[in-house]
């Protein structure tokens, strides 16, 4: 039975975790990408025991080298990228004020140049098959802004940017460019903030949870799926209604 193959990054843990898994169980081949071997291979055993076929790529989205030999590997061994999940993304809050220049550019090299990096390295295999999809993990702060920020929320602004640009550029061959944008999700990333923070965020949501990794997995797998044929360029906001 033909599988088309998707390539999620930040697969270890976390949101890009449940991605993997999901996209799995819907008969995608999964190549989990992330800097951490062992835990990269964690998750592809998951991914063969729920029946995929699977490879890891211990890879660093902000570094040019390892991504240009990451895609070629994947090239090699399985032969086609279909699907390509930008979901690696860090955090380094500060007040602008007191935001250091390190922490500036850490944030912007791996949320939205490490994305630009995967899309240039996987644009050439998806035009060659006239058939792809890219799925951007932007965020809700992207369209609203937060206090102490201002590196990651103009990171997933720029996601945003790059999501309707390449939609544009590459809509002609039949290749779609889409962002989901999660409001607040349980993962390690959320786990660390104050109690104070995580009080006050609920109290934002009209569906009154915070969102699980499952609900921003079933927003890709959908997106990747033949369904979402017609959808390009488009922003999901999968957040509870944190932001309307
Ligand atoms: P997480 O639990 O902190 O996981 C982040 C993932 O990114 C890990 O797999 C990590 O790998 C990987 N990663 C970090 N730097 C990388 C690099 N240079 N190259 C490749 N992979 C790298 O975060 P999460 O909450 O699942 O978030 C996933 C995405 O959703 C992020 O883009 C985040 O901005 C976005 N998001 C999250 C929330 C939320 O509430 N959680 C809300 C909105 C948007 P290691 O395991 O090796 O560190």
């Amino acid at each position: 039975m033909f599988h088309r193959v998707a390539l999620v990054t930040g697969a270890s843990r976390g949101i890009g975790h449940e991605i993997a898994l999901m996209l799995c169980r819907h008969q995608f081949d999964v190549v989990v990408a992330s800097p951490e071997v062992e835990k990269n291979e964690e998750v592809a055993e998951e991914i063969r025991q729920c029946g995929g076929t699977t490879m890891t790529l211990d890879l660093d989205v902000s570094n040019r080298d390892s991504v240009k030999q990451g895609v070629g590997a994947v090239m090699t061994q399985m032969g086609r990228i279909d699907v390509l999940v930008n979901n690696a993304g860090i955090t380094r809050d500060a007040l602008s004020m007191r935001m250091k220049p390190e922490d500036w550019d850490r944030v912007i090299q791996i949320n939205l140049t490490g994305a630009f990096n995967m899309a240039q390295a996987v644009i050439p295999a998806m035009m060659k098959e006239r058939w792809g999809r890219i799925i951007n993990i932007a965020s809700v702060v992207g369209e609203m802004g937060n206090v102490g920020q201002a590196n990651y929320v103009s990171s997933k602004a720029g996601l945003i940017g790059l999501t309707k640009c390449l939609a544009q550029e590459l809509a002609s061959r039949n290749i779609t460019v889409n962002a989901i944008a999660p409001g607040y999700i349980e993962t390690d990333m959320t786990a660390v903030l104050p109690q104070e923070v995580k009080d006050r965020m609920l109290a934002m949501i009209p569906l009154k949870r915070f969102g699980q990794p499952k609900d921003i997995a079933n927003a890709v797998k959908f997106l990747a799926s033949e369904d979402a044929a017609y959808i390009t360029g488009a922003v999901i906001r999968v957040n509870g209604g944190m932001y309307m």
